[in-house]
């Protein structure tokens, strides 16, 4: 007996590429200001926080990897444009509800001595009680449809984007998601349907991206799912060129049916991802 994921893999079974479609959705831009109120720590150096706020009422975000802008001000702004001037960064809404926003944060460098980024910084180290801006999201890709199989892959700040992706696959669906992470001790546990092998690329003291790049390309024509693919991609800038070589050249998947991004560049602060 041939099992779902193994037909699938059959090319006399391939279907067309219009199983999904990933549909441009504007949504008004809003600004809202928060307050930090809790802060979990998932491993060393990877943090979930939750933001509350009345502002945060009608706060929606419709794409899995839709962005936000966080705004981390000094002290308490007293005024809009104050807390607009703040320094900024782009994060994943990764769960919401009518006052509170939950992000992830991937903390790298040293907080307490200087080395962090702002913002890893403030998610490591700001008081319980601190304020925040939320701007966005702007626009979302919205994923109509349903693929017939998927590929995600990232570093540590795509795991948010991924565990939403993960969260809208329904029982049945098939795929593989890859995380790299520095190793064992910082694995991020992703909650996805029993077809969908998790796995994780170990980095060790080798640059971000290295180990997510050699993943990638080991992935070879033969491992292409049949049917229409579903791939997203996105950790430090370097792996877009991995990125696009599996999924556009070797897999032949259809360029508007794949996101492929650099979430962070390596070397630059304030790095804004190509939208
Ligand atoms: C669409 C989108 C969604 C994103 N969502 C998330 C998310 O949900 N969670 C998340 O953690 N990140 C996310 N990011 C990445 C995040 O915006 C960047 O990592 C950001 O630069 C961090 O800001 P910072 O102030 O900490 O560091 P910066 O001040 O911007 O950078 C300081 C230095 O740190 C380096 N650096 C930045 N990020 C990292 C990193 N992760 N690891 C190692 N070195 C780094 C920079 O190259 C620079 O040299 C997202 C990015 C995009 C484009």
């Amino acid at each position: 007996m041939t099992t779902l994921r193994q037909d699938l893999r059959n090319p006399e079974n391939d279907m067309t590429t219009t199983a999904f479609t990933l549909e441009p959705t504007g949504i008004e831009l809003r600004f809202r200001r928060v307050t930090l109120i809790a802060r979990e720590w998932l491993t060393p150096s990877y943090v979930r926080v939750r933001l509350e706020s009345p502002e945060l009422a009608g706060f929606t975000s419709l794409g899995a990897d839709d962005h936000i802008r966080i705004f981390f001000p000094e002290g308490d702004p007293l005024s809009v444009e104050e807390m607009r001037a703040a320094p900024n960064r782009e994060y994943t809404p990764l769960a919401w509800g009518d006052d509170w926003l939950d992000l992830e944060f991937a903390i790298h460098g040293d907080p307490a001595s200087g080395t962090a980024g702002v913002a890893a910084a403030w998610a490591a180290t700001a008081p319980l009680g601190s304020s925040a801006g939320v701007g966005g999201p702007r626009g979302s890709k919205v994923l109509a449809g349903r693929p017939d199989a998927w590929l995600l892959a990232g570093d540590e700040t795509a795991v948010p984007a991924i565990r939403r992706f993960a969260q809208a696959m329904d029982a049945d669906a098939i795929g593989r998601v890859v995380v790299e992470v520095a190793d064992a001790a910082h694995e991020l546990a992703i909650d996805a349907p029993a077809g969908v092998v998790v796995e994780y690329a170990h980095r060790g003291d080798e640059p971000a991206g290295s180990a997510l790049t050699a993943r990638l390309e080991a992935f070879t024509e033969a491992d292409r799912p049949a049917g229409a693919v579903f791939g997203f991609v996105a950790a430090e800038q370097s792996i877009v060129k991995a990125g696009r070589a599996l999924l556009l050249e070797r897999w032949g998947l259809d360029a508007a049916q794949v996101i492929v991004k650099g979430y962070w560049k390596r070397g630059e602060t304030e790095y804004h991802a190509p939208h």
